[in-house]
């Protein structure tokens, strides 16, 4: 473990991780100073505490001499690892890493860490219910909810650390080791931070990088490129498919989900895919990954079986909100990328109303259209991806120009008939109209069970 005590520390970006590294850092004996480009302003309400603990506070930018007085450099989730500042210290041989990093260095017990472009929240979720429910001592944390450094002091060398990590936080990562690492699906993301898909899988493929022969490594085998990386593993790997058999790990067969633990032995069978609640089968693929993670970390079948029969869908993922003059609505707000909103689109045969866009995230959308063409009735666009929605799938489904989330909902239920579904699946971030996919998802859920505004459902 580090020695902090008398370290000048600086950790950059002042994000919930950030200001949770900041506080495990100082109270840990270091001398810790916090910058962000944000003004003061904006950072008002974190700096009384932070001041109160003796931290020091830089806001509205970073001063080049204060990322050169310090012992090591702690950098958020939200900061890209190119930055001119943190390029400039790296050279210098200044040590920086990510607060996953950090976190990790102090965690005890082992990881059971779950990456991937999407699944990750539902997945991890599951697993750590399923943990708890077989009794194993279990934290989860990481990119939802509690940030790593929030879980180490709770944490024995008998916890289960269940953790939703990000490519961004697996960009700074160094000796992070996880006991399980859980690769769901790799699928183009993120490319405006990572610059290119090869960057993006460089940085998911960090999750293994320290693991070795005494690790395991799930992987899917239904995505290409989860699927190459056991190439370069050096931990057992595991695999899923919801379309095959696999030498060792979880596939569907006979309506059940099946699992083998080793080539040479018997299949096991764990739940049937009836008894799994929640729609599409993506979340087939996020059950089958954590049916294999959690028997990895020792959880009895029966209990695997109990955890998953008893899960409800996380909020904003294809979470079902009312169902009116017969027309469902689904809002899944988290699909904030291409892949996400044809897992959406997928989970339903046809008559779907799907409303669309936000702030684009540099993929295309144009291999959206065969299953448009199948299921979609109608798009309804909002935001400022509208223009380049509009034009990459003109001709493929009519598509209507509505600019805000309010007047696509009333536009795509009033032409919904019943029977059908309008779904949010925007494919596209929120932060041009939003302050993030939870907001985006809570007005889309109003604006549904407050029947605001459109004509033929009136409010009874
Ligand atoms: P993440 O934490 O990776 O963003 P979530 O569980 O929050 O994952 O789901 C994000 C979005 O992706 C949701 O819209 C959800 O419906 C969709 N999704 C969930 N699991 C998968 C999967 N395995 N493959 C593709 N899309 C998925």
């Amino acid at each position: 473990m580090m020695e902090l005590k008398g370290k000048k520390v600086l950790v950059v970006g002042l994000g919930k991780s950030g200001l949770a590294a900041a506080l495990f850092l100082r109270h840990h004996g270091a001398l810790v100073t916090v910058s962000d480009v944000r003004s003061a302003e904006a950072l008002a309400k974190d700096i009384p505490a932070l001041l109160e603990e003796g931290i020091m506070v830089e806001a509205g930018g970073h001063g080049l001499l204060t990322f050169r007085r310090q012992d090591l450099i702690v950098v958020s989730p939200g900061v890209p690892m190119n930055t001119p500042e943190l390029a400039q210290v790296k050279s210098f041989g200044l040590p920086v890493i990510g607060e996953l990093e950090l976190a990790a260095r102090f965690l005890k017990g082992k990881m059971l860490a779950i990456t991937g472009s999407n699944g990750k929240t539902t997945t991890t979720v599951l697993v750590g219910e399923i943990l708890k429910k077989a009794g194993l001592p279990t934290l989860v944390g990481g990119n939802i909810g509690v940030p790593v450094v929030g879980l180490i002091e709770a944490s024995t060398d008998e916890t289960w650390s269940v953790l939703e990590v990000s490519s961004f936080q697996l960009e700074s990562t160094e000796q992070f080791h996880p006991a399980i690492a859980v690769i769901l699906n790799i699928t183009p993301d993120h490319l405006d931070r990572h610059g290119s898909f090869e960057n993006y899988i460089v940085a998911k493929e960090r999750i293994f990088a320290a693991q070795d022969a005494h690790d395991c490594l799930v992987l899917n085998a239904d995505n290409p490129a989860s699927a190459s990386a056991a190439a370069r593993a050096a931990a057992k790997v595991y695999l899923f498919s919801t379309e095959h058999p696999v030498p060792q790990g979880a596939w569907v067969e006979d309506g059940f989900v099946v699992y083998r633990p080793a080539p040479d032995a018997a299949i096991e069978k764990i739940v049937p895919l009836s008894g799994i609640p929640l729609k599409g089968e993506h979340n087939v693929q996020n059950v089958l990954a954590a049916v294999c993670a959690a028997l990895l970390a020792g959880a009895p079948a029966a209990k695997v079986r109990q955890g998953i029969e008893s899960f409800h869908a996380v909020e904003h993922r294809l979470e079902f909100v009312a169902t009116i003059n017969g027309v469902e609505f689904y809002d899944d707000s988290k699909a904030t990328n291409v892949d996400a909103t044809e897992k959406a689109i997928a989970a339903f045969k046809s008559g779907i109303h799907l409303i669309m866009g936000g702030k684009d995230k540099g993929a295309p959308y144009t291999g959206l259209a065969p299953l448009l063409k199948e299921r979609v009735r109608s798009i309804y666009t909002i935001g400022a991806a509208a223009a380049k929605i509009a034009s990459q799938l003109h001709g493929v489904v009519p598509i209507q120009s509505c600019e805000t989330l309010e007047k696509a909902v009333v536009a795509a239920a009033e032409a919904a008939r019943p029977g059908e579904v309008v779904l949010l699946a925007p494919a596209c971030s929120s932060y041009d109209q939003f302050e993030s996919y939870e907001h985006r998802g809570r007005v889309f859920k109003e604006l549904v069970t407050e029947h605001r505004g459109w004509k033929t459902c009136q409010k009874e």
